[in-house]
């Protein structure tokens, strides 16, 4: 299966190394080569989800040196399905990478316009949209659930790079990562009628009914609509394929799993030259 996402061993998948990513460290990783055991078995990058932390620790230490990308370097966030985003800088190295506690507080979007800076952040089926701007050296990861996407937060990190940032929309490219799909994404009027509100009418409609009150929906092409309304091109939007939750054989799903499960992470950085 060819996708923007290949998977280069069996604990991850890489962007393709190819333009707009080419001078970026950017992924997913999947749900093997860790230490980590029963629900969490074995590659869980989650430090809030009852595994154990220290495991956790050597799990993501793994990535660290399979990223060559050390572990002091890596900054998370939080994220409590809100559209909050923060730009970061490499004085905050370190926040989050070992202990939950560190990690900046009440925010699901991270950017940063520094090297030697890891952007990390869990999933488990929600949407991971990553953002770059190659000529202004920016770079930005977002956490996108049903929530988070209705909450608009891939146009919020659009609307800050532009405003606040001065990049020009045509500047600005995004990879929609691998999550859940329409295929295994059944939601009810409670959440269709958010999806609604921040479409404003806009079609073709993201979703379809499978039963009464019941519908399927696609969160990547909601999100890429969205990203499409905030005034990025159309072809400047790479979407991967794969669904966490079909894709049992790769992926922790939290949806398929009932809630206890592992995460995967997804992360992007730009190396220091050396
Ligand atoms: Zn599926």
């Amino acid at each position: 299966m060819s996708d923007i996402f290949q998977q280069v061993d069996k604990e991850l998948l890489l962007l393709q190394p190819s333009y707009p990513f080419t001078e970026v460290t950017a992924g997913f990783t999947t749900k093997h080569g860790g230490m980590s055991s029963g629900a969490f078995a074995t590659f869980n990058l989650g430090l809030h989800v009852g595994d154990d932390r220290a495991v956790v620790v050597r799990n993501r230490q793994r990535l660290a040196d399979l990223l060559q990308f050390p572990l002091e370097r890596w900054i998370c966030c939080e994220q409590i399905h809100g559209a909050r985003i923060e730009k970061v800088k490499a004085s905050q190295n370190g926040r989050g990478a070992a202990d939950y506690s560190s990690a900046i507080a009440g925010t699901d979007g991270l950017y940063t316009d520094e090297a030697g800076v890891l952007i990390a952040l869990c999933f488990a089926d929600c949407v991971p949209l990553y953002f770059i701007a190659p000529k202004h050296g920016m770079i930005g990861l977002a956490h996108a659930g049903w929530k988070g996407t209705v909450k608009n937060i891939a146009g919020e990190m659009v609307r800050l790079w532009q405003e606040r940032e001065h990049i020009p929309l045509a500047d600005i490219y995004v990879a929609i990562g691998p999550s859940i799909g329409a295929c295994c994404y059944v939601v009810d009027d409670r959440v269709i009628v958010h999806v609604d509100r921040v479409l404003q009418g806009e079609q073709p409609l993201p979703y379809r009914q499978v039963s009464p009150g019941q519908y399927a929906l696609d969160l990547k092409a909601l999100n890429q609509m969205l990203l499409m309304k905030a005034g990025i091109r159309k072809d400047h939007i790479y979407v991967s394929s794969y669904c966490t939750s079909c894709a049992d054989h790769l992926f922790f799903s939290h949806r398929r799993d009932q809630g206890k499960t592992g995460r995967m992470m997804a992360f992007i950085g730009r190396k220091e030259e050396k």
